[in-house]
């Protein structure tokens, strides 16, 4: 066994302004790629206005992760940056839940828990170019 660090980009767009995007399935194929038998794979989202989160894929909770932000963070208070770009709730959801996410490898697979998904959540769409830095930090199988 060698100690290894693999880099990886999962790049999507986003349609609506508001949108739960299921990208379990693109990282996983870049964890099959990926030669890292033993782990971590941090989930990194380079955007000041998306949130990354391991949850259920569920229709009603997908609705329930917008609504429950919305409820957190307002779309319609006074919000001083909505006078620069008008998007200060998109912002504010960001840094309240965050854009990485990291997630232990076993046997060059992700741990996820059977109703863990990784979803990006656009708040501020729609966006063309949207994407997730994937770093593989670990033993590399031989
Ligand atoms: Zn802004």
């Amino acid at each position: 066994m060698s100690f290894g660090v693999e880099t990886y980009t999962v790049e999507f767009s986003t349609s609506g302004k508001d949108e739960v995007k299921d990208l379990t399935k693109k990282v996983e194929e870049k964890i099959d790629e990926s030669e890292v038998d033993d782990g971590i794979c941090l989930i990194f989202a380079p955007h000041a206005t998306g949130v990354l989160v391991l949850n259920e894929n569920e229709k009603g909770i997908r609705e329930d992760y917008l609504n429950g932000l919305y409820d957190i963070v307002p779309e319609d208070s006074e919000w001083k940056h909505d006078r620069i770009d008008n998007n200060a709730h998109s912002h504010l959801k960001s840094a309240i839940v965050g854009t990485d996410r990291a997630i232990p490898v076993t046997n060059g697979s992700l741990d996820l828990g059977t109703w863990q998904n990784i979803f990006f959540i656009e708040t501020d769409g729609p966006r063309t170019r949207r994407k997730l830095i994937l770093k593989l930090i670990g033993e590399v199988s031989s």
